[in-house]
């Protein structure tokens, strides 16, 4: 296959070739031209959804209603998913040629009672580094933690774990090879979780000036889930009655969104796009994040950068180089000018072969 265009992050016009589900640089003999002239990009990257979470909680009644899950992100350009815990083993769907890559966290792990029924395993922080243990080995290399929930008790968000079995958790990952991340939504649980050298945090929305300066010197970074985040008003309203001080948080937090993203981006914090889809929000709407992050504050190519290439070399997987999977995007107006373009690929390639829209 022979393709032609310019090619992003570079911004040159170049031909490309795939030869064996690969890209190279090199002329192939008689290869057919699929694309000339369009804007090609490293396959889009959702860097926090879950396959595998129905819509509206619970876990997918099969492996069927999952792939359906990773085709519509695939179908918005999406070719590489970091699943963000998943009450399912969906291992079964690295099989599927036709499927994007999805690098899996295991289950969530929470403690009981202090997140959404039956999603996470939930343990007492005694047990945190063992669970950590047995989800690293479940996953492609990262471990997904729930920081903070609300704590009935209290009224309003709070941490889940005591600092010293974050630092005991988070080094027993880091010795398996796994990274973490963590949800948080408050301020109270940050400290810990950064201090104890996690690798990412999820929503972040509580972050302040002097942790995201923290987080820049560590190298930790942010996925803000800002699709996700739109719900926040909604959250409110449905804790009100019960735990006002809750719903307050959630107002408070709702209300510096934008500006906390802002902040990471220009404290020099890695920003990457994800959409939380899975549960209550649809999967295939990593454009929306993308567009998000610009409005918050992000440059347009820092926004696709964030659910692009940074994104897939964050998580491991290169770009548009010589020997690369051939897992790419071609847009016929240039994202770069308007964002809007990200709405339909023209074409995409995933693991060499044309991808049909699946509907
Ligand atoms: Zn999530």
């Amino acid at each position: 296959m022979h393709l032609s265009g310019v090619l992003l992050p570079d911004g040159e016009q170049r031909d490309l070739w795939v030869r064996d589900g690969r890209i190279t640089f090199e002329p192939v003999p008689r290869a057919e031209t699929v694309s000339r002239g369009g804007f090609v990009l490293p396959g889009l990257v959702d860097a926090h959804c879950h396959v595998g979470i129905a819509r509206g909680g619970g876990h997918v009644a099969d492996l069927a209603d999952a792939r359906e899950q990773a085709l519509v992100e695939r179908d918005a350009g999406v070719l590489l998913l970091r699943d963000c815990g998943s009450p399912v083993d969906t291992r079964a769907l690295d099989d599927d040629p036709d499927l994007p890559r999805i690098l899996r966290a295991g289950r969530h792990v929470a403690r009981e009672r202090r997140y959404i029924p039956g999603l996470a395993v939930e343990v007492e922080p005694t047990s945190l580094a063992d669970e950590v243990r047995t989800q690293a080995r479940r996953g492609d290399g990262w471990v997904k933690l729930v920081g903070d929930w609300i704590d009935r008790g209290a009224g309003d968000l709070g941490p889940l774990w005591p600092d010293d079995a974050l630092a005991d958790a988070i080094a027993a990952a880091h010795a398996e090879g796994a990274r973490v991340t963590a949800h948080t939504f408050g301020t109270d649980a940050l400290p810990g979780l950064i201090r104890a050298g996690i690798d990412c945090i999820e929503h972040g929305t509580g972050l302040t000036e002097e942790l995201l300066g923290e987080m820049a010197a560590r190298g930790t970074a942010v996925v803000p889930t800002l699709v996700n985040v739109e719900n926040f008003p909604g959250f409110a309203e449905a804790g009100e009655k019960k735990f006002p001080a809750y719903a307050s948080t959630m107002r408070r937090l709702y209300a510096s969104s934008g500006a906390v993203v802002r902040a990471a981006f220009e404290a020099g914090v890695p920003v990457f796009a994800g959409t939380d889809a899975g549960g209550g929000i649809d999967h295939g709407t990593i454009a929306e994040e993308i567009r998000a992050l610009h409005a918050a504050g992000l440059p347009r190519e820092a926004a696709l950068a964030a659910g692009s290439w940074a994104a897939r070399t964050w998580l491991g997987l290169p770009g548009l180089v010589e020997g690369a999977p051939a897992d790419l995007v071609v847009y016929d107006r240039d994202p770069r000018a308007d964002l809007d373009a990200l709405a339909a690929p023209s074409l995409t390639l995933l693991r060499g072969r044309v991808v049909t829209p699946s509907r």
